[in-house]
């Protein structure tokens, strides 16, 4: 059993069955992508996980516990971070500030909103927070405004926000969406040293083939709310049904 387990996942909206029966295992320290045609259900499989969603029936177990009825803040104090598919950083804040919001939120099991109070009263997690962001290269822009950054800075600044807390699992959603090549080129090294020096376990997904083969160990295509195969990337590339699912798209 892996670290993260998934069973009989089912979620409507109104007569939309955006999920229906999904089973996934992720197992601890892989790479496990999620691929599928737009409204394939991914998003909705990921707001789930983190608790923003709550399931019409089915399990969700992280590391042994439930997932299920508990609140986003909660599963994120569990070890679960997660990088939106549109970046959700505090536009009015410079870098630092929102890289020291989920270093707060974390510790103190709050939601990343009521953090911004102790943002202003910082103390010992600059050290942390500075650390990260020398990692992702951002170092030199610790005092710039969030709103004036790149697309691709925007997305970099999420991802360290949510390495800060160092999570045991990764939820990643289209982390290279809108991104310039180079910067799809530096996302990818950038995961891979992660999980290189920090064994954390990821869960992505990605319309970026290439970026899908240079990650991941295994690959869940989700079609219609519903798993349609779980292999190996090599067994995935030529497989019918994946043919299928995206030319009917
Ligand atoms: P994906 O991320 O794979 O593109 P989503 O999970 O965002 O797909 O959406 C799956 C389906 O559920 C889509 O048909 C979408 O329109 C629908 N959906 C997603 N969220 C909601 C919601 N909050 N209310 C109603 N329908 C939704
Ligand atoms: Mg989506």
């Amino acid at each position: 059993m892996g670290i993260l387990t998934v069973k009989g996942v089912n979620k409507r909206f109104g007569g939309l069955q955006a999920l229906g029966d999904v089973n996934l295992d992720v197992a601890e320290n892989t790479c496990h992508a999620i691929i599928g045609p737009n409204g394939a259900g991914k998003s909705t499989l990921l707001n789930v996980l983190v608790g923003k969603l709550i399931p019409d029936s089915g399990s969700v177990v992280f590391d042994g516990q439930s997932v299920l009825g508990r609140q986003p803040h909660e599963i994120n104090q569990m070890g679960i971070s997660r990088v939106f598919q549109t970046p959700e950083i505090f536009a009015d804040l410079t870098v630092m500030e929102n890289m020291l919001i989920p270093c707060f939120a974390k510790r103190d099991g709050a939601f990343r909103m009521h953090a911004i109070q102790s943002v202003r009263h910082e103390g010992d997690m600059i050290a942390k927070a500075e650390e990260m962001l020398d990692e992702v290269g951002m170092l030199d822009k610790r005092e710039m405004t969030a709103s004036s950054m790149s697309r691709g800075d925007k997305r970099r600044l999420e991802m360290a926000m949510c390495l800060v807390q160092e999570p045991r699992l990764l939820l990643l959603d289209e982390p290279t969406a809108g991104m310039a090549r180079a910067d799809t080129e530096n996302t990818i090294e950038l995961l891979k040293t992660i999980r290189r020096e920090k064994g954390i376990t990821m869960a992505i997904i990605e319309h970026d083939m290439n970026v899908v083969f240079s990650l991941a160990e295994r690959i869940t295509v989700l079609a219609q709310g519903t798993p349609l195969v779980e292999d190996i990337p090599d067994n995935i590339k030529g497989h019918p049904k994946v043919r299928e699912a995206y030319l009917g798209e």
